[in-house]
């Protein structure tokens, strides 16, 4: 799907790196969804999934993102598999979206971390 101009916001982090404007370890990349290893990992895998379109938070969100949220919860699992989490029971992962200040939200592009692998983890 192409997206207008004003989806992106020059300002923004993870526009830029979902433009590939900074360098970053691509998981995962389609038209609008960007996969890369988070910088400061807090697990042995961890890594998060954008949407190209700059959408600052879960709490901007509305109807016209279900099938894009939809189709980002639903590559999760794939992608944690083939990062090297343990099949679930035993294995499995961690998705966590924070979302503002009081959510701990420190980058301002919606962002959902997908974390996993053997504990203990640096957090979480
Ligand atoms: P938040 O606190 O907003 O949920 O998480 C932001 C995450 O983005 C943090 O885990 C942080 O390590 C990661 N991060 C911030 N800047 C960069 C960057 O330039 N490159 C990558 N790969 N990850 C980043
Ligand atoms: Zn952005």
């Amino acid at each position: 799907m192409s997206q207008p101009s004003h989806a992106h916001d020059e300002n923004c982090i993870f526009c830029k790196i979902a433009a590939g404007k900074i360098p970053s370890r691509r998981v995962y990349e389609d038209d609008e969804i960007f996969v890369f290893d988070d910088i400061n990992p807090w697990a042995p895998v961890h890594f998060l999934m954008i949407p190209k379109m700059h959408i600052p938070s879960m709490a901007q969100v509305g109807p016209e993102q279900a099938a894009l949220l939809g189709r980002m919860m639903v590559l999760a699992p794939k992608l944690a598999l083939e990062k090297g989490c343990r099949p679930y029971p035993e294995g499995g992962f961690r998705i966590v979206t924070n979302t503002g200040a009081e959510g701990g939200q420190e980058v301002h592009h919606l962002h959902i971390h997908v974390m996993g692998g053997p504990r203990p983890w640096l957090k979480g």
